[in-house]
This record gives C-alpha cells, sequence and structure tokens, in this order.
C-alpha cells in the first residue's frame, strides 16, 4: 500500500517485512577484500616490560638470531625479535589469505542470545571458515612463504590431534615445498580422518616415535609400541630439520612470530566493531600454547595500555592443563626432551603429562611467553572449566546457532555463556566477544561420548 511512495522494489520488500513484524538484520559484519588488514601488529614494543630473553639450554645465556638458522629462515627470526608496531604482510600471503576465507566475517550469536534469554550482545569471529577449519592457516602460510623464498625445500614439523599438521600441509601445497608431519602414534591411530586430510594436501605423514629419527629408534627400543606424545615428535622433526641443509623445522604456537601473523584476526576484529561503532566489554579466547588467544585480543590489548580500549581480556584452559591458572612463572622447555631454547613461562613442567582430554589442542605444558606476561602483569585474566561443562556450553551453541565448535572453541564458549548469565543478573547490556577457532567435525568422537552419557 506503499508502493506509489517509492519505485524501488526493494524498499517495498523491506516495508512489507517490517509491516508484518518481520525483521530481518544481518547477523555478519564483513570486511573486503580491500578493507583486509595489510600490516600484522607486533606487540613486543607495547608489553608491560621486555620480553625475557630464551635462554640456551646449555650455556643458559640469551640465545643469539644465528642459534636459530638451522631451524627457521631468517625473516621468522628477524620478526621474533622485532621492534617494529607493525609489519607489512606480503603480497602472496595476502593472496593465501584470500585462498582461506580472509577476511573472515565477525557473526552475531543471535540464536544463543535468545537461548539464554539475555541483555547481552554475543558476537564470535569465524576462524572455522578455514578449509584447514582452524585459525593455524594464518601462521603456516607465511611460514611457508618466509622459508620458500629462502630457498628451503622441505618443512618438518609434529602434530598431535592434527589441526596445525593439516594447516601447514596445506600452506606447503600451496608454496610448493614438501611438508613430513610427525604425528603422535595414539592420534595417528585414533584419528585417521586428519592424517588423509594432511596426505591429501601432499604431506608425508609419520606416526611417532618413528625409526626415522635417533631419538624416535631410542623411544621403539624402550617400547615398541610407544604411543608417542607432542614432546617426542617436536623432538623428532627438529632432529630431521637438523640433519638435513634444506630442511627446516615450523612450530605452530608459542613463539612470538607465530602470535604475530595471528593478529589478523583481531586487526580485522577491531575494523569490525568500528563499523558496528560498539566496543567489546570481554574479548575470551581459549589457550593452548595461546596462538588463537593472542590473534584475536593483542591488537585490542595494545590499544587499551595506551587508554585507548576500555575491555576485560579472558583466557580459558581445561582444569586438567592449568598452566596459566596453576602453573609456575618460570624458564622451562618448550618440549619435553629439553632440545629447545628455555623460556620464560607459566609452565606445568615440561614433563608434565596431561590427561587424555577432547581438547587435543590445549593439551600443551606452557604458554607463550608473551601471553604469559599479560596473565602475570593481570592485563589478561585466566580462567579454568571441565571438559563436561565445556561440552555442555559447546552442545548449546552448535543447536542454536547450527555450528559445531572444536573442543578448544568450547572453552571459550563457556566463558562467553557464564558472562553472558552474569549479565542477565544484573540486567547489563555487555558486548561479549569470543574467538571461534575452529570447528569440530572431526571431533565428533567427543559429541558422541558425550551424547551417551559416557563424558567424565
Ligand atoms: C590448535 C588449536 C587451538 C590451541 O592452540 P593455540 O595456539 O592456543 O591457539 C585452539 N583451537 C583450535 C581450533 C586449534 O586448532
Amino acid at each position: 500500500m506503499f508502493v506509489h511512495y517509492c519505485s524501488k522494489k526493494i524498499y517495498i520488500v523491506q516495508h512489507v517485512m517490517v509491516s508484518r513484524g518481520i525483521h530481518v538484520k544481518p547477523v555478519k559484519t564483513e570486511l573486503t577484500a580491500e578493507e583486509m588488514p595489510r600490516k600484522w601488529y607486533n606487540i613486543l614494543p607495547d608489553l608491560p616490560e621486555p620480553l625475557a630473553p630464551p635462554l640456551n639450554p646449555e650455556t643458559k645465556k640469551p640465545i643469539s638470531p644465528t642459534d636459530l638458522e638451522a631451524l627457521f629462515p631468517k625473516a621468522l627470526i628477524a620478526q621474533e625479535m622485532a621492534s617494529a608496531s607493525y609489519i607489512d604482510i606480503p603480497e602472496e600471503v595476502l593472496q593465501g589469505y584470500m585462498m582461506v576465507n580472509r577476511p573472515s566475517p565477525l557473526q552475531r550469536a543471535v540464536g544463543l542470545e535468545r537461548a539464554l534469554k539475555t541483555p547481552a550482545k554475543i558476537y564470535f569471529k569465524r576462524e572455522d571458515m578455514s578449509p584447514a577449519g582452524s585459525h593455524k592457516t594464518n601462521t603456516s602460510l607465511p611460514q611457508a612463504y618466509y622459508n620458500m623464498k629462502e630457498g628451503v625445500q622441505n618443512l618438518t614439523t609434529e602434530t598431535g590431534a592434527g589441526q596445525w599438521g593439516t594447516a601447514l600441509s596445506l600452506a606447503c601445497n600451496h608454496f610448493g615445498l614438501g611438508c613430513k608431519v610427525f604425528m603422535v602414534r595414539a592420534s595417528y591411530d585414533q584419528k585417521p580422518y586428519r592424517r588423509e586430510m594432511m596426505r591429501v594436501y601432499g604431506a608425508d605423514v609419520s606416526p611417532s616415535p618413528s625409526n626415522l629419527t635417533e631419538f624416535g629408534k631410542k623411544m621403539l627400543a624402550k617400547d615398541p609400541n610407544h604411543p608417542g606424545s607432542l614432546g617426542i615428535a617436536i623432538s623428532e622433526a627438529m632432529e630431521m630439520a637438523l640433519k638435513d641443509g634444506k630442511t627446516k623445522y615450523s612450530l605452530g604456537s608459542v613463539l612470538n612470530h607465530v602470535m604475530m601473523h595471528q593478529t589478523i584476526i583481531g586487526e580485522e576484529t577491531l575494523l569490525q566493531f568500528k563499523k558496528l561503532d560498539e566496543e567489546p566489554d570481554y574479548m575470551i579466547g581459549c589457550v593452548g600454547g595461546g596462538s588463537n588467544f593472542a590473534g584475536f585480543t593483542f591488537p585490542a590489548i595494545g590499544q587499551m595500555l595506551k587508554k585507548k580500549m576500555n575491555t576485560e581480556f579472558i583466557a580459558v584452559e581445561p582444569t586438567v592443563v592449568p598452566s596459566l591458572t596453576n602453573g609456575k612463572y618460570e624458564y622451562d622447555f618448550g618440549d619435553t626432551a629439553g632440545m629447545t631454547p628455555l623460556l620464560l613461562m607459566y609452565t606445568l613442567g615440561h614433563d608434565f603429562v596431561p590427561s587424555p582430554i577432547h581438547a587435543g589442542g590445549l593439551r600443551y605444558h606452557g604458554a607463550a611467553p608473551t601471553v604469559s606476561q599479560l596473565v602475570n602483569k593481570k592485563v589478561v585474566k585466566a580462567v579454568a572449566y571441565q571438559q563436561k561443562e565445556v561440552f555442555s556450553a559447546a552442545m548449546m551453541f552448535a543447536r542454536a546457532e547450527g555450528i559445531i565448535p572444536a573442543p578448544e572453541t568450547a572453552h571459550a564458549i563457556k566463558a562467553a555463556v557464564d558472562l553472558a548469565l552474569e549479565a542477565k543478573k544484573k540486567n547489563e547490556k555487555k558486548i561479549i566477544a569470543l574467538n571461534f577457532s575452529g570447528h569440530g567435525l572431526l571431533d565428533l568422537g567427543g559429541y558422541q561420548q558425550y551424547l551417551d552419557g559416557k563424558m567424565v
């Protein structure tokens, strides 16, 4: 009946919908390719105090950049110690980011808000849209790129549950490198689909311990049916890289350059909140080694430290791997065998054996030195949840939003749900943002256990 006011069809359609009481609102805030950030953010110069240097395990003296050259390309070593606040993302990497669906949407969880009957707004950043299924391609692509540029032909790495191995296999394939993945034997046998994804991308996958390295042979001599561990797999991958001049090693979390590559997530998120003309009261991420949390929050933490934002930051971990909430802040090895430099971080001890929870990506004894310092300085708050309450939150999210979260991601969801319920109690319109680090389509075994009432 208002047709004669406007000849544009779209106007009529919108009007009709509103007049029937139907309000269709977008739930995603998107960025165009042109709007995608062109720089990573380096938090090192903005930290409350200078980061304690990694130490050589033998001399206990700070390591020099050349100590690392057998393992990493020069460009990544320079980024590890960079003092500039922003670093240009190479064009080839930007193109790779577009292949893995960047920029990723910031989505409003309207279904979850409705289910919780909360006045809070809940947003989640969609890192599950990468074809590898998680945020890890944000660093695997630049790592493969810089190695390729310096003439490296192969990369070795370790993988536990398989998410990092999948992301690095995709990136090596993209930039024409060979990829050798040592996969913890227990996962190799139990998680065949991640293993096959890596093989589809062209990687060579061996169960660890293997008889391809001296360290692996030593472990197999002790126990031919050794189930393996992430620590052993790291040692095998490093040993293989050290033996061959054309082969280097790649790590998927913990190190400064990895945290920095992941800040593409948080840089996008800041632009998206600017478009919404809102500022989050809380930003939440789960922490294994700390890379998705760092990537999501560091750009905002930089703003907060300069008094330009007023946001609280919450790191979430499992109660059975409580490095940030119950670990010691001290120098420790990054691996189990003691081959890596010593890092100042929250740690449960490098020989800590985590229980076999479904959130395989959170089963790490330490946490990134940058994230650890921010927790130590009380810039970031750490909380821990149990597996069952985490899966209960994951189920609620899946039914409200239709997306099945990774068990790791579900830790962040649980924290967001708790904050949304607190906001309901106090009738506060809080804005809660979480990093949706990955999907759980290859983790359905965990959901099966939960649904069958068999989870402890
Ligand atoms: C690897 C992984 C994590 C944990 O690693 P961080 O370095 O702490 O981010 C969390 N979520 C998903 C989906 C992962 O694949």
